[in-house]
């Protein structure tokens, strides 16, 4: 008697499998595989991240996992198909998607990503939380990323699928993608296990800028070690890559940043550094950076870094940190 998350499991497997099989046979995923070509998806990487797609079927997933022995409420359950609206039955959530397995930091599948192959909204549909899938607790492409993130003591953290995808096929195996809205305390805490440094490489458009920020103060509140790599002209990690290769990328990537610095460099581009007034608001800004800083030694590195950038004591940013910390109370 397996469990019901036993079940679920099983289940995700199977979905899993018929997705990647009807994108390798089906006649009706040409469309979805001259896609990935274009977009210069290789097949090694495809098969390397079990890549699939859902068919334009209504009941493509539900009929076949029905017929092995797997009841509507658990595919419902699992994310897999939705209640038909005032009538009877069910109907796949993916349809016409080429479909991104999550997979667990064991490799298992969890969850779902699909992609739709034009310019149709929502670009890409996520399962919704099960049992087996917390929005938030997994990185896309860990369970491949795990062992060169330990070897090479570096995390590659990007946005999305297609960034993953890309960043493994050109070499770049340490990345994972946090999956649209800014990394989580948990996903966070899941790869710093794999090794103590991250460069994130977010999309550099305006979204992307504040999420890496947001992403960059949850690690430092974790203790890691951060740098920021901004692509030029609003790219992401794959199309940079596709462009422009992976050497170029590392190019760049021995320019990023430390994350205290590219936040102090967004703060003093608005401000005077030469008034008084300036220096107090880049201090008062970068306070609660600062004060999210656990080790005392770093936190003091940070410090003495930003008082001799703004040419004042170190007494007088400490003091202002502190009055800071008091008002924060
Ligand atoms: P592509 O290159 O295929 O257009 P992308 O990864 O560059 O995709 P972005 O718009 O930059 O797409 O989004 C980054 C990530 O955010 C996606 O990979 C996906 O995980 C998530 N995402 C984007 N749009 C949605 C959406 N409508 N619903 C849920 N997640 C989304
Ligand atoms: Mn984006
Ligand atoms: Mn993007
Ligand atoms: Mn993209």
């Amino acid at each position: 008697q397996r469990t019901a998350v036993e079940r679920g499991r099983a289940l995700h497997k199977r979905a899993a499998e018929l997705y990647f099989q009807c994108l390798r046979d089906d006649g009706r995923a040409r469309t979805a595989r001259e896609y990935l070509s274009r977009r210069g998806v290789s097949d090694s990487v495809a098969v390397d991240f079990a890549l699939g797609y859902a068919p334009p079927g209504w009941e493509f997933l539900a009929t076949r996992l029905q017929q092995e022995g797997y009841l509507p409420e658990e595919l419902e359950r699992f994310g897999l198909i939705v209640p038909r609206q005032g009538g009877e039955g069910h109907y796949d959530r993916f349809r016409n998607r080429i479909i991104f397995p999550i997979f667990d930091a064991q490799g298992r599948p969890v969850a779902f990503g699909g992609r739709v192959l034009d310019d149709e909204v929502p670009k890409y549909l996520n399962s919704p939380e099960t049992p087996l899938y917390k929005k938030g607790q997994h990185l896309y492409g860990l369970n491949k990323a795990g062992p060169a993130i330990r070897e090479k003591g570096v995390a590659v953290l990007v946005e999305g699928y297609m960034d993953v995808i890309a960043s493994h096929q050109h070499g770049i195996r340490q990345a994972v993608a946090s999956l649209g809205t800014a990394m989580t305390p948990e996903q966070g805490r899941l790869l710093l296990r794999y090794a103590p440094q991250v460069l994130i490489c977010y999309d550099s458009d305006r979204a992307g800028v504040e999420a890496a920020v947001k992403a960059g103060e949850i690690l430092t509140g974790l203790g890691a070690r951060i740098h920021v790599l901004t692509l030029p002209e609003g790219k992401d990690p794959d199309e940079y890559l596709q462009r422009h290769g992976a050497d170029s990328f590392w190019l760049a990537a021995e320019q990023a940043p430390p994350f205290f610095t590219f936040c102090f460099s967004r703060i003093a581009a608005g401000q005077d550094l030469s008034t008084a007034a300036g220096k107090v608001t880049v201090v008062r800004e970068l306070a609660s950076l600062l004060l999210m800083i656990p080790s005392a030694v770093e936190q003091e590195a940070n410090i003495q870094w930003l008082a001799r950038e703004l040419r004042i004591s170190e007494a007088a940013v400490m003091e202002e940190i502190r009055g800071h910390a008091r008002n924060a109370r």
